[in-house]
C-alpha cells in the first residue's frame, strides 16, 4: 500500500472513530464543533470552518477549529458569504470528487463583487506552494433533496498540497455523514421544541383548570387571554400575537389581548373598526392549514386597506423570498362549543423568520381552543348571571339585584355626604287591568311601564322591579325637591301615555309614587348603607300608602319627618282612577 493510500485509510479510520460520537450528539453547536475539530485532527487540515446557510441566503460561520500549530481562525465581525457569491465561485471552481476547489490565484478572486466575501488566510505552504493562502476548498453539506444547507471549509492543508481524489472522497463522505448527523440533531431539537411547547401547553391547561372555577369575570378573562397570547408567542416562537373577539350579534371585531404590539399600535387597532369581512382575504379556503389560514402574500395578496388598518410593520432590509414577510399572516379562528365563530387570533413574525410547519400550527390551535373555551365560559356565566339578576318580564334588575346596586350607590353618596332619594312606584288599580283585559295584557302594560320608567331616568339612577306591579327607583345625589320633581315627571309621563295595550289602545294606566330621602333619616340611621337603604324603602313605602290613600295617581312624601321640613314642595294631585279614554 503506498503512502498516500495508507494516509487516506488512516484518516478514514479516524473519521469513523468520530462518526459514533457525531451520531450521539444532541446539540447542533456541539455537533458542528465536533465536525470542524475532526476535520483538523483526522483529515489533515490546519483549520476548518463550518458555514450554515441561513434563511437570509447568507452562509454564516457557526464553528471554527484550528490545530495548535496552525494560525487561529480570525473572521471579521458579522462575516458572511452570500449564497450568490458562493455560487459564482462554484461555477468556475474545480471539482475534486465532491469538493469544490478554487485556486487562490484565480482571476475570480480579483473580481470586486467576489473578493470582499472571501478572506485570504495564512498557509504553511506560503504564496508559492501548490496551496495558495487565498485558495478555497468547500465541501457542500446537503440536506433533504440535496438542498445545500451549509459548507465545510477546510483550510491550510498540513502537506501544503491540494487534496487528491482519495482524500477528497473521504472529505465528501465525512461531509455527508455530518449532514445526516446535522439533520438528526435538528429533527431532535424540533422534537424537543415541540415537547417544550406541549409541556408549556400542558401547564397552561393545568393553570386554566385551576382558574376555571373562578374564571367568571371579564377582568379574569382579560388576564387569562393575555397570559394565553404570551404563551403562544413565547412557546411558539412568534413576535406578535393579537386576539380579536366578535362583538355579540355583530361582525365587528375588537382587539382583546395582544403580545408584542406597542400601545400605540393597539390604539390604532382599536380606533380602526375591524370587521370580520376585512379578514376574508386572510381566511381564504386555499390558504387553509389544519383549522387555520396561512397566508403567503406572494400567493395571496392582501388588500391595501387591511394593511393600513392592521399597522403591518416595515419589511426587514434583508428580506428574501422564502422568508416570512410582514404581509404574510397566520390566522386561527376561534369557535365556541356550538361551532359559532367568536373571534380570531392573528399571529405574526416568527422569530426564526420561517413559515410555521403544520404541526406547529396545530399546537397553536390547542391554545386557541383554550382561549375560545375561556371566552365561552365567561359568556355563559354572564348569561346566567344576567338571568339571576334580571326580572324576566320587564328585563329590569330584580329586587335582590336592585338592592345590592342601591346599597353600593347609597354608600358612595354617604361617604361624600351627598343626598340621595328613593321612589316607590305602584301601579294604580292594576288588579282591574288584569280583570278587564286579562293577565297577558296586564303583562304587556307592566312591561311598557317598566320601559317608560327606565328610559325616563338619568344615567346613574337605578331602577328595579320590586314585586308584582311595584318598581323602585334610586336617585343618587338627589335631594328631596329633585326627587319630588323626578317622581312627578314620571307620574305625568305614565299618565299621558297609553301603556301600549294593543287590543284597543284605550287603556291609560297611572302610578302612585312614595318618596323618601336621606334627609328623612336620623344621623344614627346613616351609619350603614344597608340599614339606611332598608329605612328609605320603609319610608317610601309608607309615603306610597299615603299617595294611595290620598286618591292615587300622585306623588307623596311624609313631610312630618323632622329633618325634611326645610323643603317646600307642593304635591300635585292628578286624576284618581284608572281611566278608559272615550
Ligand atoms: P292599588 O291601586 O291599590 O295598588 O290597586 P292594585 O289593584 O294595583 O293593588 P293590588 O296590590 O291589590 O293588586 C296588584 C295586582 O297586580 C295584583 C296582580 O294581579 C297584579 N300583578 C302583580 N304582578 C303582576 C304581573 O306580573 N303581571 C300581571 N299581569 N299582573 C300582576
Ligand atoms: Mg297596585
Ligand atoms: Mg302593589
Amino acid at each position: 500500500m503506498d503512502k498516500s493510500a495508507k494516509q487516506a485509510l488512516e484518516r478514514l479510520r479516524g473519521v469513523l472513530g468520530v462518526a459514533r460520537s457525531i451520531s450521539d450528539s444532541h446539540d447542533e453547536g456541539e455537533l458542528l464543533d465536533l465536525i470542524s475539530t475532526s476535520v483538523c485532527e483526522h483529515l489533515g487540515f490546519g483549520r476548518c470552518i463550518i458555514y450554515i446557510l441561513e434563511p437570509d441566503c447568507n452562509f454564516r460561520a457557526r464553528s471554527a477549529a484550528s490545530l495548535a500549530n496552525a494560525a487561529p481562525v480570525e473572521l471579521p465581525d458579522g462575516y458572511k458569504i452570500p449564497l450568490a457569491a458562493y455560487q459564482r465561485v462554484e461555477e468556475v471552481a474545480e471539482r475534486i470528487s465532491g469538493a469544490v476547489y478554487l485556486d487562490g490565484r484565480s482571476p475570480m478572486l480579483a473580481d470586486p463583487e467576489i473578493a470582499p466575501h472571501f478572506v485570504s488566510t495564512p498557509s504553511r505552504a506560503g504564496e508559492h506552494g501548490e496551496w495558495h493562502p487565498a485558495s478555497l476548498l468547500f465541501v457542500p453539506l446537503l440536506g433533504e433533496g440535496s438542498r445545500l444547507i451549509g459548507l465545510l471549509n477546510p483550510d491550510d492543508p498540513l502537506d501544503g498540497k491540494l487534496p487528491d481524489p482519495d482524500s477528497a472522497l473521504v472529505l465528501e463522505s465525512f461531509a455527508s455523514l455530518s449532514s445526516v448527523a446535522l439533520k438528526l440533531v435538528r429533527a431532535n431539537s424540533e422534537a424537543a421544541a415541540r415537547m417544550r411547547m406541549l409541556e408549556a401547553q400542558r401547564q397552561q391547561v393545568a393553570r386554566l383548570f385551576e382558574a376555571s372555577t373562578t374564571l367568571q369575570r371579564e377582568i379574569q378573562l382579560d388576564a387569562m387571554l393575555a397570559e394565553m397570547v404570551r404563551t403562544m408567542a413565547e412557546a411558539g416562537g412568534f413576535s406578535r400575537v393579537g386576539l380579536m373577539l366578535l362583538e355579540p350579534g355583530s361582525s365587528r371585531l375588537r382587539v382583546r389581548a395582544t403580545y408584542g404590539i406597542s400601545p400605540e399600535q393597539v390604539r390604532h387597532l382599536l380606533d380602526n373598526e375591524l370587521d370580520l369581512d376585512d379578514f376574508a382575504p386572510m381566511m381564504r379556503p386555499e390558504a387553509r392549514i389544519s383549522r387555520s389560514y396561512l397566508i403567503d402574500h406572494t400567493r395571496f395578496p392582501i388588500p391595501d386597506e387591511l394593511v393600513a388598518a392592521l399597522s403591518v410593520p416595515e419589511v426587514r432590509s434583508d428580506w428574501k423570498p422564502g422568508m416570512w414577510h410582514p404581509l404574510d399572516s397566520l390566522t386561527i379562528p376561534l369557535y365556541d362549543d356550538e361551532g359559532t365563530l367568536i373571534g380570531l387570533i392573528s399571529i405574526d413574525e416568527p422569530v426564526n423568520g420561517l413559515f410555521p410547519e403544520p404541526y406547529h400550527v396545530e399546537a397553536l390551535e390547542y391554545f386557541a381552543d383554550q382561549c375560545a373555551n375561556a371566552v365561552s365560559q365567561v359568556t355563559r356565566f354572564r348569561r346566567l348571571e344576567n338571568l339571576a339578576h334580571t326580572d324576566a318580564l320587564t328585563r329590569l334588575p330584580n329586587r335582590a339585584s336592585f338592592m345590592s346596586r342601591m346599597i353600593h350607590s347609597l354608600a358612595e353618596c354617604m361617604t361624600r355626604e351627598a343626598p340621595a332619594s328613593l321612589l316607590f312606584v305602584d301601579l294604580d288599580h292594576f288588579k282591574e287591568v288584569n280583570d278587564s283585559y286579562g293577565h297577558l295584557n296586564g303583562d304587556v302594560v307592566l312591561r311598557a311601564i317598566g320601559r317608560r320608567l327606565r328610559t325616563s331616568l338619568r344615567t346613574g339612577d337605578l331602577i328595579g322591579r320590586y314585586g308584582g306591579e311595584e318598581f323602585v327607583i334610586f336617585l343618587p345625589e338627589t335631594p328631596l325637591p329633585g326627587a319630588l320633581a323626578a317622581a312627578e315627571k314620571l307620574r305625568k309621563r305614565i299618565e299621558s301615555h297609553t301603556a301600549g295595550l294593543a287590543e284597543d289602545g284605550h287603556l291609560k294606566a297611572t302610578i302612585s309614587i312614595g318618596v323618601a330621602t336621606t334627609a328623612d333619616l336620623e344621623p344614627s340611621e346613616l351609619q350603614d348603607a344597608a340599614q339606611a337603604a332598608k329605612r328609605l324603602l320603609a319610608l317610601a313605602d309608607s309615603a306610597l300608602y299615603q299617595a294611595k290613600a290620598g286618591g292615587r295617581n300622585r306623588v307623596s312624601h311624609d313631610f312630618s319627618l323632622k329633618r325634611s321640613h326645610q323643603y317646600r314642595f307642593t304635591i300635585p294631585s292628578g286624576g284618581a282612577r284608572l281611566r278608559h279614554l272615550a
